[in-house]
């Protein structure tokens, strides 16, 4: 499309624009139309084998040079180039991911965030001294992994960028970047930041492709030290998998089916609009998303009808029209939340209610109403699976154990919202509930870049965002000098 900036067909490599390898493009689609919106280069195997030679030799040369503080400044500079063009790059996303453009800004401003924040941090992790036999002296140096993979899937890719190449390169790594096939236009964008802020040749190599080929090809790739994958529990099995030929370490970030409980004593006008936000941000393909809202029974009837009218007002539309509610990514995700939807209807559970598509929404566009569901069990595949659309499950229980027993019973671990007011049960409940964050009265906490993520269980392991990411993004040393 003639309005987006710069050159959308080429990979990043070693500090040079260029086709891919093979000369081939893949169509980038627009969700809210369905439209070609870009084509983008179709990197394989010699791509990521190029971009994998490129970081290793940044880390022999200018980039492996750096002090820490340098690199915290460089990283500072592209996060003040992210804040001046982060309209653009909202405006990219929105287009991209199809996800309504005041989500879009806020992901931009997330981006800048993590940017100053690791920027920040680079020079601020360090290893210790051990008291150990008079004789020795014992350090520990924090060192980066080498070269990091990155793989990334497409609902996020500004904030997840942010949060895994920011935190790799703030450890002095040298970072290859594939991004999704179904998003990638500000995966592009940052490498032009990263260009303009003067980052060496070779710290940074984006390399779009499908995940068969440059995806497979980087996991498996014996150059890579290690590897940051975020997507679905099967890929990143296969990525696990591949990695561990060459025993490299992998941080996994997947899906979820996150409980928001909700007790009788809650501030339920308090709760009301999060409830719904968690379900509903990006048309529910979040990782995060709270798609099980459990209630206790006193309030239950009373909450689901104040749900049911929140979602009857839900307005779904295109990306720019910056409604309640966009498309989903793909032609593809639609049949498969309709999926679940005709399964509700097969098994005889209730959609309590839905909102709707605006009437002059594009024909081509991936819309679907947001639909609240009601009495489907907890054992239900509606509750137990993630659907990654905008389609949420209430579920009743009946006291504290009941709760925690729902809660935990999925294959995911990622995230839980807890609403009540008694502060006894807030805390039994942050250590009852088997995830890797616990949110009470409020859900996801605005984001915030300092706070470290990751799941248990199939929802992943390893953590990124805030200090604890460059842990992951390093590895520890031990000196042992003998000196008498
Ligand atoms: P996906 O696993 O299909 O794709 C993710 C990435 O993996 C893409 O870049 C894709 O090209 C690549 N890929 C695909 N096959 C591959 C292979 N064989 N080898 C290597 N790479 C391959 O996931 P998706 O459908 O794009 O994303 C949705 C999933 O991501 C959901 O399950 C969601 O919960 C999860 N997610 C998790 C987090 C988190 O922080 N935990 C954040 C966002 C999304």
């Amino acid at each position: 499309m003639s309005d987006i900036p710069f050159e959308t067909r080429h990979v990043f490599i070693a500090g040079e624009w260029r086709p891919a390898d093979a000369g081939e493009t893949l169509e980038l689609q627009n969700p809210s139309d369905g439209t070609e919106l870009a084509r983008i280069a179709r990197g394989g195997a010699a791509d990521i084998d190029r971009a994998v030679g490129a970081a290793r030799a940044a880390l022999d040369g200018a980039w492996g040079r750096l002090a820490a503080a340098e690199r915290g400044r460089l990283l500072a500079a592209m996060g003040r180039l992210v804040l001046e063009q982060a309209e653009e790059l909202a405006r990219l996303e929105a287009l991209d991911v199809g996800k309504p453009l005041r989500q879009a800004r806020a992901d931009a401003l997330a981006l800048a965030r993590y940017l100053e924040f690791y920027g920040g941090a680079a020079d601020k992790v360090h290893g210790e001294t051990i008291p150990y036999q008079p004789a020795y002296t014992v350090l520990t140096l924090r060192e980066p992994h080498g070269v990091t993979g990155h793989i990334i899937p497409w609902n996020y890719p500004m904030q997840i960028i942010g949060r895994s190449v920011g935190a790799a390169l703030a450890m002095g790594n040298a970072a290859v970047l594939k991004p999704a096939e179904e998003a990638c236009l500000t995966a592009l964008a940052f490498a032009k930041i990263a260009e303009r802020a003067g980052l060496p040749a070779g710290a940074l190599n984006v390399v779009p492709g499908t995940g068969e080929e440059a995806g497979a090809a980087l996991s498996a790739h014996g150059g890579v030290d290690h590897i940051s994958f975020t997507g679905s529990v099967a890929t990143g099995a296969l990525v696990q998998a591949a990695a561990a030929h060459h025993a490299v370490p992998v941080t996994l970030e997947l899906g979820g089916k996150s409980p928001q409980i909700v007790f009788a004593d809650a501030d339920l006008d308090a709760a009301l609009p999060y409830l719904v936000n968690a379900g509903i941000q990006n048309a529910g393909q979040t990782c995060s998303a709270g798609s099980r809202i459990l209630v206790e029974r006193p309030v239950h009837d009373a909450l689901l009808g104040r749900l049911a009218e929140r979602y009857r007002a839900l307005k779904v539309g295109p990306a720019l029209a910056d409604l309640d509610v966009g498309p989903l990514i793909s032609a593809r995700q639609k049949e498969i939340v309709e999926s679940y939807l005709a399964l509700a209807r097969q098994d005889g559970v209730a959609v309590a209610a839905e909102g709707s598509i605006i009437a002059n929404a594009p024909r081509g566009g991936y819309y679907l109403r947001p639909a609240l569901i009601a009495g489907a069990g907890p054992g239900h595949r509606l509750a137990q699976e993630e659907i990654f659309g905008p389609v949420q499950v209430v579920i009743p229980f009946a006291d504290e154990a009941e709760a925690v027993r729902i809660a935990n019973a999925t294959q995911y671990g990622l995230v839980a919202g807890v609403w009540t007011r008694d502060g006894g049960r807030q805390l039994r409940l942050a250590r009852a509930i088997r995830s890797g964050q616990v949110f009470v009265n409020n859900y996801g906490a605005g984001g915030g870049v300092e706070l470290p993520f990751g799941g248990v269980k199939r929802s992943g392991h390893g953590r990124e965002k805030g200090f604890e990411a460059l842990y992951g993004f390093s590895t520890l040393k031990t000196v042992a000098i003998l000196h008498g």
